[in-house]
């Protein structure tokens, strides 16, 4: 494929003080492709993602959002640029009701002047006709969001992400708190948003479930980046062999087993 990447970094380094946290990195990110991110605690994940969500400024390499070259001001600015990002911790009010958070800053309102009020019936409609859009049937779009599963919540944010016009996903270990099987539908939806044309970055320490939607793979290590593939070029085994650092866990082995007994 030839057409620009939505995302390119090339050689992006990031430091706090003399605190390497990113060094060198590139990625691209492009329309309808999933660009998973994986490496352990101190990898530098949190960084890249503030790069990329427009909170932090990198120090050294590009960074190009459709061909051109940008240094973002600050979130607002990558949201503009198309570059929605759904952290972990995801910023909802659990007593409102879905829909209430879905709608939560962009209100539509009707009436004018000391008649206007939220256009409550749109905001419900919309929700539910949003979520229904990426296969999302919520019992109840009233009911307050707190109420929904952890995968759920996730769910409702990247259906939010597409309904306002992102063009770039970004996911911020979405599967992290979740078990086997609500893991498995927050990936559905993470492949129904590329289904839907945007490019995906996908956040994760799990081999396994980036290997299940990914057609990109860039390993961190200690903020360097360790490796980077495409999904023809590597196997789960691999990755996962990759991530676990393989000859570290050699080297850990040896160290671990005990000397044989008296
Ligand atoms: P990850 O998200 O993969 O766990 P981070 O991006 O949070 O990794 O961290 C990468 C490195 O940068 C770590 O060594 C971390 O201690 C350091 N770091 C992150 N944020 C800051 C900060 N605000 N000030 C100083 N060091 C930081």
């Amino acid at each position: 494929m030839t057409a620009t990447p939505l995302v390119e970094l090339t050689g992006v380094s990031k430091y706090y003080g003399n605190i390497r946290a990113l060094e060198g990195v590139s990625l691209e990110v492009r329309a309808g492709e999933i660009t998973c991110v994986l490496g352990d605690n101190g990898a530098g994940k949190s960084t890249l993602i503030k790069i990329v969500a427009g909170l932090h400024r990198h120090d050294a390499g590009t960074f190009r959002v459709e061909g051109e070259e940008v240094v973002l001001a600050n979130p607002r600015d990558a949201l503009d640029r198309g570059i929605a990002t759904v952290y972990q911790d995801l910023a909802v009010v659990p007593l409102m009701p879905v829909w209430r958070n879905f709608f939560l800053g962009s209100e539509p309102t009707k009436g004018r002047g000391p008649l206007r009020r939220l256009d409550a019936e749109r905001m419900r409609t919309t929700t539910r006709e949003a979520l229904l859009r990426m296969g999302i049937d919520l019992r109840d779009v009233d009911q307050p969001i707190g109420t929904l599963s952890g995968g759920e919540r996730q769910c409702v944010a990247i259906a939010r992400a597409v309904h306002f016009g992102a063009k770039v996903l970004v996911l911020d270990e979405p599967t992290a708190a979740l078990g086997v099987k609500q893991s498995g539908v927050v990936l559905k939806y993470v492949a129904a948003a590329r289904d839907q044309g945007l490019g995906v970055v996908l956040i994760t320490h799990n081999p396994h479930h980036a290997y299940l939607v990914g057609d990109r793979f860039v390993l961190l290590k200690r903020g360097t980046m360790a490796a980077s593939h495409t999904k023809g070029s590597v196997t789960l085994d691999e990755l996962t062999r990759q991530m676990a650092g393989g000859s570290e866990l050699d080297d850990l082995r040896h160290e671990l087993e005990r000397p044989a007994g008296p």
